[in-house]
Protein backbone atom coordinates (compact mmCIF):
# COMPACT_ATOMS: atom_id res chain seq x y z
CA UNK A 1 0.00 0.00 0.00
CA UNK A 2 2.96 2.35 0.73
CA UNK A 3 1.91 5.71 -0.82
CA UNK A 4 -1.22 3.23 -2.37
CA UNK A 5 -4.47 3.06 -1.95
CA UNK A 6 -6.93 5.54 -2.46
CA UNK A 7 -10.41 7.05 -3.12
CA UNK A 8 -10.95 8.03 -6.83
CA UNK A 9 -12.38 11.12 -6.25
CA UNK A 10 -12.96 14.59 -7.94
CA UNK A 11 -9.61 16.47 -7.41
CA UNK A 12 -7.58 13.08 -6.24
CA UNK A 13 -4.76 11.91 -8.04
CA UNK A 14 -5.29 8.38 -9.31
CA UNK A 15 -2.06 6.68 -8.01
CA UNK A 16 -0.95 3.48 -9.23
CA UNK A 17 -3.54 1.18 -7.06
CA UNK A 18 -6.45 2.82 -8.90
CA UNK A 19 -9.42 1.30 -7.01
CA UNK A 20 -7.60 -1.82 -5.65
CA UNK A 21 -7.89 -3.22 -2.52
CA UNK A 22 -6.89 -6.48 -1.80
CA UNK A 23 -3.86 -6.28 -0.06
CA UNK A 24 -6.59 -4.42 2.69
CA UNK A 25 -7.59 -8.00 3.57
CA UNK A 26 -3.66 -9.18 4.69
CA UNK A 27 -4.15 -11.22 8.03
CA UNK A 28 -2.23 -8.91 9.78
CA UNK A 29 -4.27 -5.89 9.24
CA UNK A 30 -7.32 -8.03 11.21
CA UNK A 31 -9.16 -8.43 7.72
CA UNK A 32 -10.90 -7.54 6.16
CA UNK A 33 -9.29 -3.37 7.04
CA UNK A 34 -12.36 -1.20 8.35
CA UNK A 35 -11.21 1.85 6.26
CA UNK A 36 -12.36 0.22 2.90
CA UNK A 37 -14.72 2.17 1.41
CA UNK A 38 -16.58 2.36 -1.56
CA UNK A 39 -13.54 3.17 -4.45
CA UNK A 40 -10.95 2.14 -2.29
CA UNK A 41 -9.28 3.59 1.36
CA UNK A 42 -11.05 5.74 3.60
CA UNK A 43 -8.16 7.04 4.95
CA UNK A 44 -5.73 7.30 2.28
CA UNK A 45 -2.54 8.92 3.30
CA UNK A 46 -3.34 9.18 6.87
CA UNK A 47 -1.19 8.27 9.64
CA UNK A 48 -3.57 6.42 11.38
CA UNK A 49 -3.52 3.51 8.86
CA UNK A 50 -2.50 0.07 10.32
CA UNK A 51 1.35 -0.15 10.13
CA UNK A 52 1.03 -3.50 8.08
CA UNK A 53 -0.91 -1.25 5.68
CA UNK A 54 1.60 1.45 5.14
CA UNK A 55 4.47 -1.30 5.43
CA UNK A 56 2.90 -3.35 2.31
CA UNK A 57 3.65 -3.09 -1.46
CA UNK A 58 2.86 -5.50 -4.14
CA UNK A 59 5.02 -6.63 -6.81
CA UNK A 60 3.40 -4.33 -8.98
CA UNK A 61 3.34 -1.29 -7.05
CA UNK A 62 6.99 -1.71 -6.20
CA UNK A 63 7.93 -2.24 -9.71
CA UNK A 64 5.94 1.39 -11.11
CA UNK A 65 7.27 2.51 -7.74
CA UNK A 66 10.64 2.09 -8.58
CA UNK A 67 10.35 2.49 -12.39
CA UNK A 68 11.48 -1.33 -12.17
CA UNK A 69 12.42 -2.57 -15.89
CA UNK A 70 9.99 -5.58 -14.72
CA UNK A 71 6.97 -2.99 -14.50
CA UNK A 72 5.61 -3.48 -17.68
CA UNK A 73 5.29 -7.44 -17.55
CA UNK A 74 3.75 -7.11 -14.22
CA UNK A 75 -0.39 -6.60 -14.86
CA UNK A 76 -2.16 -4.53 -12.28
CA UNK A 77 -3.98 -6.59 -9.97
CA UNK A 78 -7.43 -5.51 -11.01
CA UNK A 79 -6.49 -6.56 -14.26
CA UNK A 80 -5.71 -10.42 -13.25
CA UNK A 81 -7.47 -10.66 -10.28
CA UNK A 82 -4.27 -11.47 -8.04
CA UNK A 83 -1.26 -9.82 -6.38
CA UNK A 84 1.63 -10.88 -5.27
CA UNK A 85 4.61 -9.93 -3.04
CA UNK A 86 8.61 -11.25 -3.47
CA UNK A 87 9.74 -12.40 -0.38
CA UNK A 88 12.67 -9.78 0.75
CA UNK A 89 15.28 -12.68 2.11
CA UNK A 90 14.41 -16.08 0.43
CA UNK A 91 13.51 -16.99 -3.14
CA UNK A 92 9.99 -17.11 -2.61
CA UNK A 93 6.94 -15.16 -4.41
CA UNK A 94 3.12 -15.59 -2.12
CA UNK A 95 0.80 -15.11 -4.59
CA UNK A 96 -3.41 -14.18 -3.45
CA UNK A 97 -6.05 -14.86 -6.20
CA UNK A 98 -9.49 -12.71 -5.95
CA UNK A 99 -11.41 -15.28 -4.79
CA UNK A 100 -14.90 -13.20 -6.30
CA UNK A 101 -12.49 -14.10 -9.75
CA UNK A 102 -10.30 -17.20 -9.00
CA UNK A 103 -9.60 -18.03 -12.55
CA UNK A 104 -9.08 -14.59 -14.40
CA UNK A 105 -5.22 -14.72 -13.39
CA UNK A 106 -4.82 -18.17 -15.19
CA UNK A 107 -6.50 -16.23 -18.25
CA UNK A 108 -3.84 -13.67 -17.91
CA UNK A 109 -1.25 -14.30 -20.16
CA UNK A 110 1.10 -11.42 -18.87
CA UNK A 111 1.13 -12.86 -15.20
CA UNK A 112 1.28 -16.48 -16.58
CA UNK A 113 4.43 -15.96 -18.42
CA UNK A 114 6.00 -13.48 -15.74
CA UNK A 115 5.42 -16.14 -12.76
CA UNK A 116 6.19 -18.97 -15.06
CA UNK A 117 9.77 -17.31 -15.54
CA UNK A 118 10.07 -16.76 -12.14
CA UNK A 119 9.62 -20.59 -11.09
CA UNK A 120 12.16 -21.12 -13.86
CA UNK A 121 14.44 -19.28 -12.32
CA UNK A 122 14.20 -20.72 -9.24
CA UNK A 123 11.46 -18.86 -7.25
CA UNK A 124 9.15 -21.07 -5.17
CA UNK A 125 5.43 -19.97 -5.64
CA UNK A 126 3.38 -20.03 -2.42
CA UNK A 127 -0.16 -19.57 -4.24
CA UNK A 128 -3.37 -18.53 -1.73
CA UNK A 129 -6.41 -19.61 -3.83
CA UNK A 130 -9.88 -19.42 -2.19
CA UNK A 131 -8.61 -20.08 0.97
CA UNK A 132 -6.07 -22.91 0.50
CA UNK A 133 -2.62 -22.61 0.04
CA UNK A 134 -0.85 -24.17 -3.32
CA UNK A 135 3.19 -24.72 -3.64
CA UNK A 136 4.81 -24.61 -6.51
CA UNK A 137 8.49 -25.43 -7.26
CA UNK A 138 8.98 -26.68 -10.62
CA UNK A 139 7.41 -26.06 -14.11
CA UNK A 140 5.67 -29.02 -14.49
CA UNK A 141 3.35 -28.37 -11.43
CA UNK A 142 2.87 -24.93 -12.54
CA UNK A 143 1.34 -26.12 -15.29
CA UNK A 144 -0.88 -28.66 -14.05
CA UNK A 145 -2.15 -26.06 -11.25
CA UNK A 146 -2.70 -23.93 -14.18
CA UNK A 147 -4.62 -27.05 -15.76
CA UNK A 148 -6.80 -28.24 -13.08
CA UNK A 149 -8.66 -26.78 -10.60
CA UNK A 150 -7.13 -28.17 -7.59
CA UNK A 151 -9.39 -25.87 -4.88
CA UNK A 152 -12.29 -27.83 -6.32
CA UNK A 153 -10.83 -30.91 -5.87
CA UNK A 154 -10.26 -30.33 -2.33
CA UNK A 155 -13.63 -28.90 -1.92
CA UNK A 156 -15.10 -31.89 -3.12
CA UNK A 157 -12.46 -34.27 -0.84
CA UNK A 158 -13.91 -32.33 2.00
CA UNK A 159 -10.42 -31.24 2.80
CA UNK A 160 -10.41 -28.41 5.76
CA UNK A 161 -9.55 -24.84 4.39
CA UNK A 162 -5.88 -23.29 4.56
CA UNK A 163 -6.91 -19.79 5.38
CA UNK A 164 -10.73 -19.34 5.47
CA UNK A 165 -10.75 -15.37 5.39
CA UNK A 166 -9.62 -15.97 1.99
CA UNK A 167 -12.66 -17.79 0.82
CA UNK A 168 -16.12 -16.55 -0.60
CA UNK A 169 -18.57 -18.46 -2.46
CA UNK A 170 -20.45 -17.96 -5.66
CA UNK A 171 -17.43 -18.28 -7.93
CA UNK A 172 -18.10 -20.79 -11.00
CA UNK A 173 -15.13 -21.84 -13.45
CA UNK A 174 -15.12 -20.60 -16.68
CA UNK A 175 -17.15 -22.47 -19.61
S1 LIG B 1 -2.60 -5.17 -4.08
FE1 LIG B 1 -1.08 -3.75 -4.93
S2 LIG B 1 -2.24 -2.45 -6.34
FE2 LIG B 1 -3.71 -3.44 -4.96
S3 LIG B 1 -3.98 -2.00 -3.28
FE3 LIG B 1 -2.39 -3.43 -2.66
S4 LIG B 1 -0.46 -2.43 -3.22
FE4 LIG B 1 -2.11 -1.39 -4.36
S1 LIG C 1 -6.04 1.76 5.80
FE1 LIG C 1 -7.13 -0.13 5.39
S2 LIG C 1 -8.42 0.33 3.61
FE2 LIG C 1 -6.86 1.91 3.73
S3 LIG C 1 -5.21 1.19 2.38
FE3 LIG C 1 -4.74 0.54 4.45
S4 LIG C 1 -5.54 -1.55 4.65
FE4 LIG C 1 -6.52 -0.58 2.86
Amino acid sequence: MGQAKRRKEAGDRVSHCRTCTYCCVLPQIEAPCVHIADGGCSIHGRPERPSACSAYACAYLTARLANAPERNRIPHPLDCGAYFHRDPVEKVIFVFVDPARPFLWKASALLVDFLRLQVGAGFVLFITDRGRQMVIRDPGTFSEVLARDFVALADREGRPLDVPSFRETGATPPA
